[in-house]
């Protein structure tokens, strides 16, 4: 049976190693095994916070059109990051990518703990709701029944996140 087509919004990061080409390649992954790229923000630059150690995020957020199930869309991106960050592993032995599922249409998911959807900590994280908002700002979250630019306006998170140009 085909599932009717999704609108998916994921966020990806990366703090490590070659960041825009990890999160570029990742992007093309799952344009080839997902489904379409419908939109993509900005780079942003998320200073880290807490551990002064640790180097900077880079994050974006896309759109993508799929029809793959909650399930097998999670099976396939925790795969995307596996193969990113197996091939850079051996180099810097830290996870490189890191792709989440923000929304999934307008659908509420909780798969016993495996996959929530919405991501139980968007609505927390300015550097998840500032590119998101720049893709999605009118897309309503279906538990808050808010949208995301209102969310990101009442938000109480002082992390410095830096659209580049
Ligand atoms: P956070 O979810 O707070 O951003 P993280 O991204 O560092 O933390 P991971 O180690 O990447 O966490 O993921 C741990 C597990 O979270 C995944 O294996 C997956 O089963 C689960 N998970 C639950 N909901 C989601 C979601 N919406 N998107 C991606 N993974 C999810
Ligand atoms: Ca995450
Ligand atoms: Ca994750």
């Amino acid at each position: 049976m085909q599932l009717e087509c999704k609108t998916v919004y994921l966020l990806l990061g990366s703090n490590l190693g070659d960041r825009r080409t990890i999160i570029n390649a990742a992007v093309e992954l799952i344009a080839r095994q997902i489904g379409p790229i419908i939109l993509r923000s900005s780079w942003y630059e998320t200073a880290a916070w807490g551990n002064e150690d640790q180097p900077s995020f880079l994050n974006i957020a896309i759109a993508i059109s799929t029809n793959k199930a909650p399930a097998e869309l999670l099976t396939e991106t925790l795969a995307i990051e596996e193969t990113l960050g197996r091939i850079r592993k051996d180099r810097w032995g830290a996870r490189l990518i890191d792709i989440d599922i923000i929304l999934y249409g307008d659908e509420i998911i909780d798969l016993a703990g495996r996959l929530q959807v919405p991501h139980p900590r968007m609505q927390d994280r300015r550097f998840v709701l500032e590119p998101l908002a720049e893709i999605a700002g009118t897309v309503v979250h279906p538990i808050l029944q808010r949208n995301i630019l209102t969310l990101l306006s009442s938000l109480n998170d002082n992390l410095a996140v830096t659209k580049l140009i």
